[in-house]
């Protein structure tokens, strides 16, 4: 795992072995790209499956390892984007490169990621660990897909996505959604929400929230941001899968999406933008 073989892009390392997806369904995994999670709808094996979300840069090889040991080598039908930050789109160009496939984006997010407009600058003021934990991350150059992107349908979804709804759930960013799946109340959150690994102490495990409001360095419209939290809890999704930290699933989900959706304000908004409200 340390022998890094040099390849055309110097800053990725090729790890041999390491990528591994993590199942939560039989046709849902994920793999994390070290404070990000990208998502492979399709059972192990199957050869049309869809990759949504693209990680923090870098990650192409090690998304591609993850995606074959599931899949082989069938390419993913679609990539598809819950919204165009860069910790969700920095390995997305090389990905659609190597696989040849669409990216998909709601319209309203298509011009952050084709060079055309730049998201705020950040309010540092509101802190938070995520914010520090990114900031090595922050890209340098604005995110160009536009070789690759399309609109995502306004109706009737995706055809190789047919038991799945896509959500507008905007706040975080303008075209910011959510996927859900009614059958089996699966819901891929982006950063709608987000959840937080805690330590494993009882303790924490009860007083402490696993779900959280969107990451608020990042959020650009709280009052969007919480009519979309309650939209998805709206959803009673029974399993979650987020854009940062582990799925979560069962009664806890349950009661805490009920309890940020009843409080957002005092929950996960930033106090100083409360008086915005
Ligand atoms: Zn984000
Ligand atoms: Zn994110």
């Amino acid at each position: 795992m340390d022998k890094h073989e040099h390849h055309e892009d110097h800053n990725e390392t090729w790890h041999m072995s390491h990528a591994e997806s993590e199942q939560i369904l039989e046709d849902v995994a994920f793999y994390r790209t070290l404070i990000s999670n990208v998502v492979f709808i399709g059972k192990q094996g199957q050869a049309d499956w869809v990759l949504v979300d693209c990680g923090i840069g870098h990650y192409a090889k090690r998304i591609i390892e993850a995606a074959e040991k599931r899949f082989g080598n069938h390419p993913p039908k679609a990539i598809v984007l819950t919204h165009g930050h860069f910790d969700h789109v920095g390995s997305a160009e090389k990905l659609a490169d190597h696989w040849d496939v669409p990216i998909y984006i709601h319209p309203m997010e298509m011009d952050y990621v084709t060079g055309k407009e730049d998201y705020p600058v950040g309010d540092a003021t509101v802190g938070g660990g995520l914010f520090s934990i990114l900031s090595p991350f922050f890209p340098t150059k604005p995110v160009r897909l536009g070789k690759y992107i399309q609109p995502l349908p306004t109706e009737g979804g995706l055809p190789f996505l047919n038991d799945w709804t896509i959500y507008h759930t905007p706040g975080h960013t303008p075209g910011h959604i959510s996927l859900f799946r009614q059958n089996d109340r699966t819901l891929i959150a982006g950063d709608a929400i987000i959840t937080v690994k805690q330590e494993s102490s009882m303790a924490v495990f009860v007083q402490h929230q696993h779900v959280h409001g969107p990451p608020a360095y990042f959020t650009q419209n709280w009052e969007e941001a919480e009519k979309s939290v309650k939209k998805i809890s709206h959803l009673q999704p029974s399993v979650v899968i987020t854009g940062h930290g582990l799925p979560m699933e069962g009664e806890l989900l349950a009661e805490q999406l009920q309890e940020l959706a009843a409080n957002f304000k005092e929950l996960a908004v930033p106090k100083h933008q409360n008086k915005l409200h």
